[in-house]
């Protein structure tokens, strides 16, 4: 579904990909695990197109996405949940997600919605209230259920568990995983290298903007290297 080859991108002078090469096929759930500053978030905005590849190609179903604006992307089914939380905060819980269904002219958005409700229950328990006023956790579930409103065929989730309790972490994977299930093809970015890998089909190891190593999820977690880097083992 997914095939990026010899990806660079850089901020300026500094480069934050550099020759990064990484598959996905349809229906898997991928994780990237990396070090701060590793190149996990720029991976995840180049894919989105927030961000421009420096050289490199992206195709998505065998196209050439590389120089395709983001929100053509999001319309061929790449939706991108962002880092910390950023949802309209004075905006209602339920107008935050509609947000995430403006492209749709299908007359489903109703039926999305509820669906999303149902994956996010609190949510809609607290629909008319201000995004602002939700915990961290749910703030985080609003980010994502605004990105399943577009109906992503491959959903693209940046540190959904940052900073959450252990219990709320878990909950939002779990999620994450059910998805997975239902069939949309997911790229998670975890700083929680285990759970994250404990869900996967497929983990990516990113250092220093390349991949250093690959392999199904369970055999990252019983990798000697993975367990000392990143798994604090
Ligand atoms: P984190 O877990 O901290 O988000 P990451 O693996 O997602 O780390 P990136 O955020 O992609 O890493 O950063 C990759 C590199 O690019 C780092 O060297 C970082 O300092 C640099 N970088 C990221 N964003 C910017 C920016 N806006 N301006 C300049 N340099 C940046």
């Amino acid at each position: 579904m997914l095939e990026v080859t010899g990806l660079k991108a850089r901020y300026g002078p500094i480069e934050a990909l550099r020759d990064l090469d990484v598959v996905v096929a349809e229906g898997q759930l991928v994780a990237l695990v990396g070090a701060n500053g590793a190149g996990k978030t720029t991976l995840l905005r180049v894919l989105s197109g927030i961000h421009r590849a420096a050289a490199g190609t992206i195709r998505f179903d065998g196209v050439d996405i590389t120089r395709l604006a983001a929100h053509r992307r999001v319309a061929i089914g790449i939706c991108q949940a962002p880092e910390g939380r950023q949802v309209f905060g004075p905006m209602s819980v339920e107008d935050n997600i509609l947000l995430g269904g403006y492209r749709r002219r299908d007359g489903q958005l109703g039926e999305r919605m509820e669906e999303v409700y149902s994956l996010f229950p609190v949510l809609k328990e607290r629909r008319k209230q201000p995004a602002g006023m939700l915990s961290g956790g749910q703030q985080q579930m609003l980010a994502i259920a605004r990105a399943l409103m577009g109906g992503p065929r491959m959903l693209l989730l940046d540190e959904p568990s940052l900073g959450l309790a252990p219990l709320l972490a878990a909950e939002i994977l779990r999620v994450v995983d059910q998805l997975r299930k239902q069939g949309t093809t997911i790229v998670l970015v975890e700083q929680n290298a285990r759970a994250a890998l404990a869900i996967a089909d497929l983990g990516y190891v990113i250092e220093t903007g390349r991949i250093v190593k690959a392999g199904s999820g369970q055999e990252l977690l019983e990798s000697e290297d993975v367990k000392r880097a990143y798994l604090g083992m």
